[in-house]
């Protein structure tokens, strides 16, 4: 069977992610893609992690926690539009994950909007390796979501660095979400 987007993000990054590597996650939400990023990389590799909500970070931290992969992981409980704040300077990923949307099981009126990933998505683009990969997931269902979707598809289409493609279903119902891939020249 064909992946679900999230699913299709793990498998893709899973063969691309190695022990000792860096990976950058936007939106730490519940802490799955956090905890799968900090697997991959290793207490060896470096994996910083936003959410712009207190209750999503300390449930990160609870999941890392539960799982003994807390040592390779920085929280930041911080709008990701002020990323490149607090990474140190130097810092640069072979993976970057953007799962927009609202915090499953939180207050449906706390989600990603337009402006915000765009902003983080340019600082964020600057730190990628070269063969790097940057994955957005858009949810073009929810409240906003189909605006934040085209607008986020529309900003990394013209990035001339970026090599882009989509990850989407043509024929589910309900504006399922799917997934822009890119991966830096
Ligand atoms: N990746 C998460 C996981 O594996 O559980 C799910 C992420 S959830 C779909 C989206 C998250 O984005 C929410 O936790 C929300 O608080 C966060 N978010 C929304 N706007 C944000 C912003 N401007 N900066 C950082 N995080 C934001």
């Amino acid at each position: 069977m064909l992946p679900k987007a999230t699913d299709f993000v793990h498998e893709l990054v899973a063969p691309r992610l190695h022990p000792g590597d860096s990976a950058l996650d936007a939106t730490a939400g519940n802490g799955h893609d956090t905890l799968f990023l900090a697997r991959q990389v290793g207490p060896e590799g470096q994996v910083h992690a936003f959410d712009i909500q207190a209750t999503a970070i300390e449930s990160t931290r609870r999941r890392l926690q539960a799982h003994e992969a807390s040592s390779q992981v920085h929280l930041h409980q911080s709008d990701h539009q002020h990323l490149a704040r607090h990474l140190p300077p130097e810092a640069r990923f072979q993976v970057i994950l953007f799962n927009l949307g609202y915090l499953p099981g939180g207050p449906k009126t706390l989600t990603t909007r337009p402006s915000t990933p765009l902003r983080a998505l340019e600082q964020a683009g600057e730190r990628l390796e070269k063969k790097g990969l940057l994955l957005v997931t858009c949810y073009p269902g929810h409240p906003g979501g189909q605006e934040e979707s085209q607008a986020v598809e529309a900003h990394l289409s013209e990035q001339p660095s970026l090599r882009v493609a989509k990850y989407s279903f043509l024929n589910l119902p309900n504006d399922p979400p799917f997934v822009l891939l890119a991966e830096s020249r």
